[in-house]
């Protein structure tokens, strides 16, 4: 190390000596010193490592008590931030799925500092376990006999096949083998919950013939997995489950169909794809059924599993429920997303999920032409801007290929080279809010059918 460094390192102040400054002492009394010295420190560190490669002091070492405060409101940003959610996929894994309704909002807030019942009898009359408000709503809605609330589908698809048919058989069509993403594989499920996977069929074409071929007295369970994120075309077969819950209550075996995400409303009455309802399936006399609590149904993270009294018992009793189980915040959002069910008509409005879903390609239309005008003299000099029509897509394991026509801003660079395009994408990752686009094309794409706020939109693409 050179002397001159050295000698700079001394002109560092002391951490002592910066704590008991006229600027800093106020954030020790606000933040307390164990922070603040371990920032202080950290800008020391900062500090040394500039002198180290400029051979000069940094100029925010003039004022010690600014850098601290900056360094302060940085660490202070949750990890966790709000984007812009204008990828196109509405019920997108990575940010988070389904945005709640205000009621769901509100019924954390008043659950989260407060003790409430989530297991407590007021009446003493012994209701049991801590899903029964919600279950009871979820009765009445899909005609289930009870229902069982876990942490989310992969969950109670575990949970329901750990404890319904535990070492046994159960037979699946290789059609439906499904890989969701994030590891969840039908197989590998299977093996954890400790049954044994019987494949029947072909990967395009399986019949009742098939299940019925597999039945031994070892089955515990014929199972449909809905293939919700790809589709099998041309030649190919299919059991429904009317069927198949026909063929198992004649052998006296169990059926069960993981719906992914499940829709409690006919989705085709908004234009939008059929999505298989639970409440069809078990009027078809399928016994149990799981779904996931933020994909269509919009609410928070949770796996539902609806059906039969007597199976959805020995999941209530199962160890892995405790283990599995959700907590007061999660039950008390997902009650009041069912509520706004009991009102389907206002549901369009009250459900952010359903709302943008169902939003018309002319709303987003208006939105990228007003954008246009103001965002061009911006960015004018370096990218062409226009609006354009698209297609969103659902997400979160719907078909890929039911695509909403939408309407986006595009960027497209002067110069035709792809590395603006990535600068750029970056830049707005960077913002405090980030911005979350794609790009397709050789352009930017910004869907706006997710955007709700458009003035903090523009505020932030004009920083
Ligand atoms: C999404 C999905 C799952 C996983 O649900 P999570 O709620 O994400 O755990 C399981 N099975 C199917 C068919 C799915 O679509």
């Amino acid at each position: 190390m050179s002397t001159a460094a050295h000698s700079l390192y001394s002109q560092l102040p002391a951490i002592d000596r910066l704590l008991r400054e006229p600027a800093i002492e106020p954030l020790v009394a606000a933040h307390g010193q164990t922070l603040i010295g371990d920032l202080l420190r950290q800008l020391q560190a900062q500090a040394r490592v500039e002198i180290q490669r400029h051979a000069q002091l940094p100029a925010w070492c003039n004022d010690w008590p600014q850098a601290l405060q900056a360094r302060l409101l940085q660490q202070r940003q949750p990890a966790m931030k709000t984007v812009f959610n204008l990828s196109g996929t509405v019920l997108h894994t990575n940010l988070g799925r389904a945005q709640l309704a205000q009621p769901a909002i509100e019924a954390i807030e008043r659950v989260m500092g407060a003790a409430v019942t989530l297991e407590y009898d007021l009446d003493g009359a012994g209701r049991g376990h801590r899903d029964r408000a919600v279950a009871d709503l979820l009765c009445r809605l899909t005609g289930a006999e009870d229902a069982c609330i876990v942490n989310n589908n992969a969950a109670a698809v575990l949970l329901m096949l750990a404890a319904v048919t535990p070492g046994r058989q159960v037979v699946v069509s290789r059609g439906e083998l499904v890989e969701i993403g994030g590891a969840f594989r039908i197989p590998d499920v299977m093996r954890q919950a400790g049954c044994e996977l019987v494949e029947v069929g072909t990967t395009n074409r399986t019949h009742l013939k098939d299940y019925r071929n597999a039945i031994n007295e070892r089955t515990g369970l014929l199972m449909k997995v809905h293939t919700s994120n790809y589709c099998i075309q041309g030649f190919t077969a299919a059991v429904d489950e009317a069927e198949l819950a026909a063929l198992g209550q004649q052998h006296g075996i169990a059926t069960a169909t993981d719906l992914g995400s499940g829709s409690l409303i006919d989705m085709t009455q908004y234009g939008l794809p059929a999505e298989p309802m639970p409440q069809r399936l078990l009027a078809a006399g399928v016994d149990l059924v799981t779904f996931s609590g933020d994909k269509l149904l919009g609410g928070p993270q949770a796996g539902i599993i609806v059906g039969k009294k007597a199976m959805i018992a020995q999941l209530q009793q199962h160890p892995l429920k405790r283990a599995l189980r959700v907590g007061k915040m999660t039950l008390a959002a997902l009650e009041a997303t069912l509520r706004l069910y009991l009102q389907p008509e206002l549901l369009a409005q009250q459900l952010p999920t359903l709302r943008l879903l169902t939003r018309p390609q002319q709303q987003m239309q208006q939105a990228a032409e007003r954008l246009l005008r103001v965002l061009t003299p911006r960015f004018s000099e370096q990218f062409l801007l226009r609006a354009e029509p698209c297609w969103s897509q659902i997400g979160s394991g719907s078909l890929p290929v039911d695509r909403l026509p939408s309407y986006a801003l595009t960027f497209a660079p002067l110069d035709g080279r792809g590395a603006t395009l990535e600068r750029l994408a970056e830049r707005w990752r960077g913002l405090p809010q980030p911005i979350i686009g794609r790009i397709n094309d050789g352009k930017l794409w910004l869907d706006l059918r997710c955007l709700t706020q458009e003035q903090a939109l523009v505020e932030a693409l004009n920083r």
